[in-house]
Parts: structure tokens; sequence; C-alpha cells
């Protein structure tokens, strides 16, 4: 569904089966419909979700993915006409982040955002619960236990404690491996090690680009959110100083709110950083949109007032006329590709020119 135009519509329907296949799904077909505003009770409007349910018959589809968030109740009605399952945008993108996380805080981070969009969607009986967490593998604390259920309570209702209980615990848990993030930052801050935060569009070839700059040998891989939890690096300058690299979540547009909340933390990170790497795909239909999305975000961490760096990587890839238009719209920007190595040197001491510059102890000598 969309108001905006219809390349608008095909840029984010492509992004979406982009997202599905990297949470594992084979996408069969797209529909765009457009509207002024989603249809109240199913999303989308009437006759086209007969269209819907015609083209999930003929391809034997077993999900359709909405491009939103659906609420709960369009959610219910969408998927009992169309009989299979529906997932929204949020859903997805929930569950890619389940499946990359990998430190135990970024763990517990997704399970809470999981949660938090679940309770407003349970459904009773623990349907919807199975179906949701138990479908990605991270049941957490939510699985059954005899003796919860107090007299005349429903199934419902001890679902919905048994999560809000969980959900707290994980509240906790990440605060306290918060503390133990800030004690290692202010550990590198009292050694004044210079902090650079490369941040950038999901898929814009930020974890490339810190292999190249510190030949590190981070995950890379032709998927949306290969990277979801920060890695820090440290790399020396050619004058000696050393200086921190970190690569940041990846970003996308319409990060669920759930998972901005969840991810504040680790955003936050990005603004300690004394200058970020804002990294964008050159070879993107719409880098600009993709640019706007991730200043957004920057913005809700405060991150916004940092100095700020701006990469065109990709440029092996990115057709000229391309990379002329964005020379004219961002004068200051590097171009680089982290494939081929181009424009690296120049991106590194760029990078090295604009770090802060450390207090410089001066001897006096005396004759
Ligand atoms: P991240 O999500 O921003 O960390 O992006 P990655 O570093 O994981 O890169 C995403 C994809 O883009 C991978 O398939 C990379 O091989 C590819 N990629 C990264 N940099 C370049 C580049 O300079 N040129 C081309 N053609 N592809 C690149």
């Amino acid at each position: 569904w969309t108001s905006g135009t219809v390349v608008d519509a095909e840029n984010s329907l492509a992004e979406l089966a982009a997202l599905a296949e990297t949470a594992g799904s084979q996408v069969l077909e797209g529909l765009i419909q457009r509207r002024s505003q989603p249809d109240a009770a199913t999303f989308i409007g009437r006759g086209k979700v007969d269209e819907l349910k015609a083209a999930v018959e003929s391809t034997g589809a077993d999900t359709v993915i909405c491009d939103g968030e659906l609420s709960p109740s369009q959610l219910r009605n969408l998927e009992q006409k169309i009989k299979v399952k529906v997932v929204d945008r949020t859903a997805l993108i929930l569950d890619i982040f389940a499946q990359h996380a990998k430190s135990k805080e970024g763990k517990a981070q997704v399970e809470l955002a999981q949660l938090q969009y679940l309770v407003p969607r349970l459904r009773g009986w623990g349907e919807a619960l199975s179906r949701q967490t138990g479908g990605s593998g991270r049941g957490g604390g939510a699985g059954g236990g005899v003796g919860l259920r107090g007299p005349g309570e429903t199934k419902l209702e001890t679902d919905r404690r048994r999560i809000r209980t969980r959900i707290a615990k994980l509240k906790r848990e990440i605060t306290a491996m918060g503390v133990i993030r800030d004690t290692k930052r202010a550990g590198r801050r009292r050694n004044t090690v210079p902090s650079v935060a490369i941040a950038g569009y999901t898929n814009a070839g930020k974890s490339s680009l810190l292999n190249r700059l510190t030949g590190a040998g981070v995950l890379v891989e032709d998927a949306l959110f290969a990277t979801l939890d920060t890695a820090t690096r440290r790399t020396e300058a050619r004058d000696g100083r050393v200086y921190t690299l970190s690569d940041t979540v990846g970003f996308v547009r319409h990060l669920p709110h759930q998972l901005v909340e969840a991810f504040r933390s680790t955003l936050e990170e990005v603004a300690y950083a004394d200058l970020v790497v804002h990294v964008v795909d050159g070879a993107h239909p719409d880098p600009e949109e993709q640019v706007r999305a991730v200043r957004e975000v920057l913005a809700e961490v405060g991150a916004d007032r940092l100095p700020e760096l701006l990469v065109v990587n990709k440029a092996d890839a990115a057709p000229q006329e391309m990379l002329l238009r964005l020379k004219r719209e961002w004068p200051d920007a590097v171009f680089v590709s982290a494939r081929t190595g181009e424009g690296i040197e120049e991106l590194r001491e760029i990078i090295e020119s604009r770090l802060p510059v450390p207090a410089v102890e001066v001897l006096a000598c005396v004759p």
C-alpha cells in the first residue's frame, strides 16, 4: 500500500522483497495498491483483497508480507480473508534482527522488541505466542508452566502476565549490560582514544569499509542487516595516533519504533563518537532517501550534532550520471569503493585529519 508515487512504492517493495529474502523467504509476486490511506479494516481495499487472494491461490504462497505496520485487527481480518499467514514489515524486520543478533545484549534487545510488538497482538490460547516467538526459535521465557493460572483467569491473561515479567527481566538485564558498556566506553575516553563511528543505511557497505580501513575480518554478507551489534576496532593513524572505528547497527527506512527503542543504547554509542562516517550506497536507486532516513535516526539519539563525513561507497558499481549528480549534491563527500579499494587512502587521510588533536605535553627545557 502506498500514498506516494509508484516509483517510491516500487523501491520500497523491492527493498521489502530483499528483506524477505534475507529472512529466508522465496518471493513470488508483488502487488501495489495506491490509496490515500490504508483501509481501516483490512489495510488494503476490498478489491485488492480479492486480487491478493487470487495471487496467493495461483502461486501457492504460504505467507503475505505487507509493507507497513498493520494494526492487530487489520492483521487478523486480512488473515481471515486470504487464509494464509500475514506478516507486516515490522515483524519481518524483527525476525531478521532476531536471526542475526550475535551478542548477548543484542539478543536480549531483539527479544524485548519482539515481545513489545507481540503484547497487543496476543489473541488468546497462546496461539499467537507459539506462532510468533516459537517460529523464530526464540521462545525465551514464554514457555508453559503449571500452576501459573489463577482461578477464573484465561490463558490469555497468564500469557500476557508472563510476557510482562519476561519484559521486565530483559529490561533489567539490558540495563546491567549497558553499565558494563558505559564503563568500557568511559575507559576509552579516559585514555582519550578518539573514536569514529561508521553509520549508514543497511547494506551500504559499512562492514566492508571497516575491513578495508582496519584489516579486520568482520562478517560481510550480501544481505540486509548483516550487522547488528557494534564492532569496535582499534587502528593506527600514520602519525602513530591510535583511534577506534565502530561499525554500527544497520539503519533502515521505517525502522520499527520497538527497535529504535531497543537499540537506543547501541545507537547511543554513535552519539559519543568524535566523527561520524556516514556511508551511503552510490549504486542504490535513491541514495538521498537513504541519507535522510539515517539522519533521522541519528537525530533521535542526539548524534546529529556531531561532525559528519559523508562517504559515497560502491563507486565501482554506480552509473556515471549518478556519481556526477551526487558530486554536485554533496561536494564535500568522499567517493570510494570498499570493493576495489579506490579512494580508500584519501578517505583514511581525511578521517585522520578530522580526528581531535590530542593534548600535547610540552616539556620546557631551560638551559
Ligand atoms: P553493511 O550492511 O553496510 O555493513 O554492508 P556490507 O559491508 O555487509 O556490504 C553489503 C554488500 O555490498 C556486500 O555484498 C558487499 O560485498 C557489497 N559491497 C560493499 N562495498 C562495495 C563496493 O564498494 N562495491 C560493490 N560493488 N559492492 C560492495
